[in-house]
């Protein structure tokens, strides 16, 4: 039967596994473990067409995408890779508990990996078991395709498995695996794994590989190892402004969490916030905040340093020189993300032209809503109904924004729009297409796991699913998912998927 799979789909699942033609300390060749009973838990049509996969059949999707067969043409490899978590250094990380089963070139030319999380263990799990348990795997499938359909870059969900297999955390869990599809799975922490071992002839062969993968214009340059820098530095500078422009916080941007490709990567104890607060922080192994809301940009920095210092011997034959060169690009993060920062709240707001005093304006919306303890998604989505005297909508009790606290922001806020030529209705297009209306609230997901895991439920999980492919449209029809959550509903702490 599982023979007969494979050979099924050999004909039709083109993988080019460039990856696994790279040298043997890339990686190490490793399957997945099959479990007891696979079961499709979720599967992701659209993007399998995106991706060129053939139909397949429900028994199918479980086979494979628990990594029960490997479709033909799989070569799967674990990569190896290091990583600074919360500043200490491990040199040794590597997929502990994923298994990349290959590469295919998507409709559009995209070089796309197919990888599996949860798949048993491999020669870098060390002390872990190799498997997920399934509220991450759902987490991780709810956030990451509404990533996608915010428009912000991330990793994607093809198929969630449950495995009728229990994991043991603090108590035992039923399992899950999840098919991720990423631009790749480079990271930071790759860079870091050959540089830590003085293996500089490995650093050069990443270096072109993710040159020629994934910033080919980088290749013309006069130093093409410093282009690659300033190429990811820009990539982050842009994927950072966009998290806060969603008020995401990642919870663990480790150096190993960092994609070279520019793409939000590991939704562990990532959450969206609900009423802001800049010093937000929900993972509970953050304990010292290092990756709260406001200091993901200097963070984000922080890690870009980590990665200049693997590139100082390939950037210049004089070392000083190199790290002068290296300390110029570095210092072009801030001022991308700040412009980007700028330009996206600028949208938010409904500003189609530059003032000198639009920062300040900004600033004093997010004080107002501090001080209110407000609903970030929701302060932002109803400007619009604010601008255009609608009526007090869904969510009146929680929208300060209409409250005599903001009064005086909204007059100076209109008076701002009242200096640009677009009309009203114009501006009000804009904001509606930049501010979400749903976002995936940290309870809404636990309410889905809980129903998931308590009750084998999977309604709540189906219904987000939906709904956040729409984030921007105002479906009336599911406006439980608009509202905050009550306050005893609000999650305050989210937990790693180990
Ligand atoms: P993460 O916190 O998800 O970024 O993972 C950090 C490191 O721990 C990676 O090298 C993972 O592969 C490894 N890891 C996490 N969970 C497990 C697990 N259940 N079994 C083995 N390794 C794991
Ligand atoms: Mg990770």
């Amino acid at each position: 039967m599982t023979a007969d799979l494979a050979g099924d789909l050999q004909t039709r699942i083109a993988f080019d596994n460039s990856y696994s033609r790279l040298p043997e300390a890339f990686f190490e060749p490793t399957a997945p473990t099959p479990v007891r009973q696979p079961r499709l838990l979720a599967f992701n049509e659209k993007l399998a067409r995106e991706l060129g996969l053939p139909d397949l059949g429900e028994d199918e999707k479980a086979t494979f995408f628990s990594g029960n067969a490997l479709p033909a043409g799989s070569q799967p490899l674990a990569m190896a890779y290091s990583g600074h978590q919360f500043g200490h250094f491990s040199p040794q990380l590597g997929d502990g508990r994923a298994i990349l089963l290959g590469e295919v070139i998507d409709q559009s030319g995209k070089r796309r990996d197919v990888q599996l999380k949860g798949s048993g263990p491999t020669p870098f799990s060390r002390r872990g078991d190799g498997r997920a348990a399934l509220g991450p795997v759902m987490r991780e499938y709810l956030v990451s395709e509404a990533f996608h359909a915010l428009g912000i870059p991330a990793t994607r969900a093809l198929a969630a498995v449950t495995t009728g297999e229990k994991v043991l955390r603090e108590v035992a869990l039923p399992g899950g695996v999840l098919t991720r599809v990423a631009s790749s799975h480079i990271r930071v922490g790759t860079f870091q794994y050959f540089a830590a071992r003085r293996d500089l002839e490995s650093l050069m062969r990443l270096v072109d590989y993710v040159i020629d993968r994934h910033y080919p214009q980088a290749r013309q340059a006069e130093r093409p190892a410093q282009a690659l820098f300033e190429s990811v530095i820009a990539r982050q500078a842009q994927l950072i402004a966009s998290w806060m422009h969603v008020g995401f916080i990642h919870g663990v941007m480790n150096t190993d969490n960092m994609s070279i490709s520019g793409e939000t990567i590991d939704f562990g104890p990532c959450a969206f916030m609900d009423h802001y607060d800049p010093g937000m922080v929900f993972s509970s192994i953050d304990t010292g905040g290092r990756y709260a809301y406001s200091n993901q940009p200097v963070l984000a920095q922080w890690n870009l340093a980590r990665l200049a210092e693997t590139l100082l011997r390939l950037i210049d034959p004089d070392e000083d020189r190199s790290l002068e060169l290296a300390k110029a690009s570095l210092g072009t993060f801030m001022p991308a993300f700040q412009s980007a920062w700028l330009d996206g709240m600028r949208r938010k707001l409904g500003l189609f032209t530059s003032e000198d005093d639009d920062a300040a304006l900004i600033q004093s919306f997010l004080d107002a809503m501090q001080g209110a303890k407000a609903d970030f998604t929701i302060a932002f989505r109803t400007l619009a109904d604010v601008l255009e005297n609608a009526p007090a909508g869904l969510h009146e009790n929680e929208v300060p924004v209409r409250a005599p606290a903001f009064s005086t922001w909204v007059a100076r806020w209109k008076s701002r729009l009242s200096r640009q030529p677009q009309t009203n209705d114009e501006v009000a297009r804009l904001m509606r297409s930049v501010n979400p209306a749903f976002i995936p609230r940290n309870h809404r997901i636990e309410q889905a796991i809980e129903a998931a895991v308590d009750r084998d439920d999977f309604t709540r999980f189906h219904e987000l699913r939906t709904v956040l492919e729409n984030p921007y449209a105002d479906q009336p029809q599911f406006e439980i998912y608009a509202r905050p959550p009550l306050q005893e509903e609000r999650v305050l702490q989210t937990f790693c998927g180990t």
